[in-house]
């Protein structure tokens, strides 16, 4: 008898331990820097085909925009406007770099990879909402409101701090059954920058740009850029600190 009740001791023992170490992992943030909050700036845009020849000229002539840098210490510029041009299936990215990631897209298909854009431009009103679902997914399954803030934050951009935002940036998958995400993303990773796209958030750099591994967010920096970058494997803060 002695011995059944030492038993009952010890289940309930456990079980308290449980319960505490449950406790403490809903309500405890491990190691989770808050981001800065800023108040988005609002990107005016337009689309290629509602501007004229000269506005066009214009706007391509631009020096140093492919190197602009977005992160979350860095928001988007204020009064910034940008022209778009319209993709299939309602996406849009900065007219400047449809051309490589037309061709960079030609490519790939030719050798059997068949990539498809699943996110491109935002507006910071996107960029909220996506903010906003990822919360309250993670409510939905059992977190506190703190940390299901704290973790919605993680994977998401604030508004105002995406690359999004600018146009300059694809999210890319497998838009074959044939081929998988990661077919894909490995023949970005390795063939990209010849379009002067880089693989933006790697897990090797996540210290530097404070974003977790995202191997489908490809950002256009120019085909020289993008050459430098993966030759001597940096990301783009790092390149623009050497480059200063
Ligand atoms: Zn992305």
């Amino acid at each position: 008898m002695a011995k059944k009740n030492k038993k009952h001791i010890v289940i309930a023992a456990a079980v308290a331990i449980i319960m505490t170490v449950l406790l403490i992992y809903r309500y405890y943030i491990p190691d989770m820097k808050t981001k800065k909050q800023f108040t988005p700036a609002v990107v005016e845009y337009t689309y290629d085909d509602s501007v004229t020849s000269s506005e066009l000229a214009e706007y391509q002539s631009q020096q140093g925009w492919q190197l602009t840098l977005v992160n979350n210490d860095t928001p988007i510029c204020e009064n910034c406007s940008v022209i778009l041009t319209a993709l299939d299936n309602g996406q849009a990215v900065d007219c400047r770099i449809y051309p490589q990631l037309q061709k960079m897209f030609d490519d790939a298909r030719s050798q059997g990879i068949y990539p498809t854009i699943t996110s491109s431009f935002r507006t910071s009103k996107d960029q909220q909402e996506i903010l906003e679902s990822k919360y309250e997914h993670y409510q939905k399954i059992g977190y506190s409101d703190k940390k299901a803030k704290a973790y919605a934050e993680e994977w998401v951009a604030m508004p105002g701090t995406s690359e999004h935002e600018l146009g300059l940036c694809v999210d890319i998958a497998s838009g074959d059954s044939s081929v998988t995400n990661e077919d894909v993303w490995n023949w970005l990773s390795k063939n990209s920058y010849k379009y002067g796209f880089i693989q933006r958030y790697t897990a090797e750099k996540q210290d530097i740009t404070g974003i977790i591994p995202e191997e489908w967010h490809f950002r256009y920096v120019g085909k020289k850029a993008a050459e430098e970058m993966h030759e001597n494997d940096l990301c783009l803060e790092e390149y623009l600190q050497m480059a200063s």
